[in-house]
């Protein structure tokens, strides 16, 4: 009996606390789906959850919204790659693979299809699942709205490219079109034009009209430039009154000079600004690939010398780089 009463009393005992450590189990259960839950809700970047093939199993509220959906039900079952360009999706497979290789690639930017089909850029942090065995069983995505970090690195690249006064491209820019440009002439057998352009004449105008008037000018003088040029060519301004022009598909020298000549006459019409006539001109210099130069740096030497050539010649006129100027 004794011994009877014993092996029940340590049964009971043994049971009694298997079951407190069971409910235990089960509160550690429901406090950790609480905070999974909270975490999902509370994320102001989207998670969502899929299996290792990328179907959906989860999808926090900010994850729907961000997709265009208004509930989860509308996501779950889904594929992931579903709502990416199929490029994109094959770039998002081979980061999960590498992933699953043990390689970590960090965040990446994707272009997300959005249930309407409109397109949203994000940058996804994903990270695997592991089941108590530490076995992967599924993925996690970290899905964050970059749209107004875009904008921003799309404006400090304009500001980085182009002239605060007059909104045309800056020598930085200019100078890797024109490199880029000679790389495709080149290819294409084609020729182009580089044309230095420096106003004539402009500090009086600075001088007796002020530095504000003088930058209205500079802002009218690129407006008449730009609508002698085609889309396809290139007016930047890389100093004061000094500005460069890049004729892109220019096969003949004559054609250049009409170009030229046109710009010229352009700006030796008067400017009217804030009630004052203004009246300037231009001196242009202009060097034609392949004839004047094979490279970026000779080519703009070259259109430089010319233009010098046009101001000793007294100004208001179009020169065209000639090899004897070397000497
Ligand atoms: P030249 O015919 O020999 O070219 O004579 P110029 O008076 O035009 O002389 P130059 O080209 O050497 O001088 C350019 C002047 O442009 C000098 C400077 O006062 C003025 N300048 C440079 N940058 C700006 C600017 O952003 N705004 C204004 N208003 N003036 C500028
Ligand atoms: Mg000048």
């Amino acid at each position: 009996m004794t011994l009877l009463a014993s092996y029940i009393f340590r049964t009971n005992r043994r049971l009694t606390a298997s079951l407190a450590s069971q409910k235990l189990v089960q509160q550690a259960l429901a406090e950790s789906q609480q905070l999974y839950q909270s975490i999902l809700h509370a994320s102001p970047d989207g998670v969502a959850v899929s299996d290792l093939q990328g179907n959906i199993l989860h999808a926090s509220p900010a994850d729907v919204a961000m997709m265009g959906g208004v509930t989860e039900d509308q996501f779950i079952g889904r594929n992931i790659s579903e709502f990416l360009d199929p490029a994109e999706a094959q770039r998002a497979i081979a980061n999960v693979s590498a992933m699953l290789e043990g390689v970590y690639n960090g965040a990446a930017d994707y272009r997300l299809i959005r249930l309407d089909g409109s397109l949203l850029d994000v940058e996804i942090n994903a990270e695997i699942v592991r089941d108590a065995k530490g076995q992967p069983s599924g993925l996690i995505f970290v899905v964050r709205d970059i749209r107004e970090r875009k904008k921003n690195e799309e404006r400090i690249l304009h500001m980085a490219q182009h002239d605060q006064l007059t909104g045309l491209p800056n020598r930085a820019l200019f100078s890797d079109r024109l490199q880029r440009s000679i790389v495709n002439a080149v290819r294409d057998k084609t020729g182009l034009a580089l044309m230095f352009i420096d106003l004539d004449k402009f500090k009086p105008v600075n001088d007796t009209y002020g530095h504000a008037v003088g930058d209205i000018l500079l802002q009218d003088v690129a407006r008449r430039m730009l609508q002698c040029l085609r889309d396809s060519d290139t007016v930047a301004r890389i100093g004061g009154d000094e500005f460069v022009v890049l004729l892109r598909d220019a096969h003949a020298i004559p054609d250049t000079l009409a170009v030229a000549e046109k710009i010229r006459s352009a700006l030796d019409h008067p400017f009217l600004i804030q009630g004052h006539t203004l009246q300037i001109s231009c001196s242009i210099g202009i060097a034609q690939f392949p004839e004047h130069g094979q490279d970026d740096i000779t080519l703009s030497k070259n259109a430089d010398l010319a233009m010098y050539r046009s101001k000793e010649r007294g100004r208001n006129q179009v020169c065209l780089y000639e090899p004897a100027q070397d000497m």
